[in-house]
């Protein structure tokens, strides 16, 4: 990473400010120190600003103007004095390895997504058992009524078999559903976009 990036990932504006002994208040004011400022009128976090002259910016910009470096200088002081590693040549991103993940980290997070959109699923469906209801006997059954009537309780089991089931019952939900959580899932999302536009 060049040192510009190294900064914004990694250092904010108020722990250089700290480092180079501005004392920040514990709601992050400070003694602005690019003007005479007799009450703390600087806010500092991430980035900074002052309320009393206007000064503002990032950490970088914070160095830059208390030591007078250039932004370029003022990133590798913060580098520096953090310890911080950074490249100075042209920026290539690094290959990245993916870890490898054991087959209990696969299995787990099949089984957080599967409960995640059943969840979501079961409450859409309560939502359309009512917003759907016929409002007298002569009309017609709304498909998502009858949806939702058909699969609340399906999907009510399957969340207790995830929730309250020993390994082969969770497995079974994981394995057995992985494909109609899925589908599950498009039709989701299907349906929020296109009730945004309020088609549904
Ligand atoms: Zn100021």
């Amino acid at each position: 990473m060049t040192p510009f990036e190294t900064v914004k990932s990694n250092v904010t504006a108020r722990q250089v400010a700290e480092l180079y002994g501005l004392k920040v208040s514990r709601r992050g004011m400070a003694c602005c120190p690019f003007h005479n400022d007799k009450t703390p009128s600087m806010k500092v976090d991430r980035r900074f600003h002052c309320f009393g002259c206007g000064a503002d910016g990032d950490a970088v910009d914070f160095v830059s103007l208390h030591f007078g470096l250039s932004p370029k200088d003022a990133a590798i002081k913060i580098c520096k004095d953090f310890g911080l590693p950074y490249e100075t040549g042209p920026y290539t991103p690094p290959a990245r390895a993916k870890p490898k993940k054991s087959p209990e980290q696969i299995f787990k997070e099949a089984e957080t997504k599967c409960f995640n959109v059943l969840c979501d699923y079961l409450h859409l469906l309560q939502t359309w058992k009512t917003k759907y209801a016929p409002k007298d006997p002569s009309e017609e059954w709304h498909p998502y009524f009858c949806e939702a009537l058909n699969e609340i309780d399906h999907i009510e089991y399957l969340l207790d078999l995830l929730l309250y089931g020993d390994v082969s019952d969770r497995a079974f939900v994981v394995t057995d559903y992985g494909r109609k959580v899925i589908e599950i899932e498009r039709r989701i999302t299907e349906f929020r976009s296109s009730s945004l536009y309020g088609i549904a």
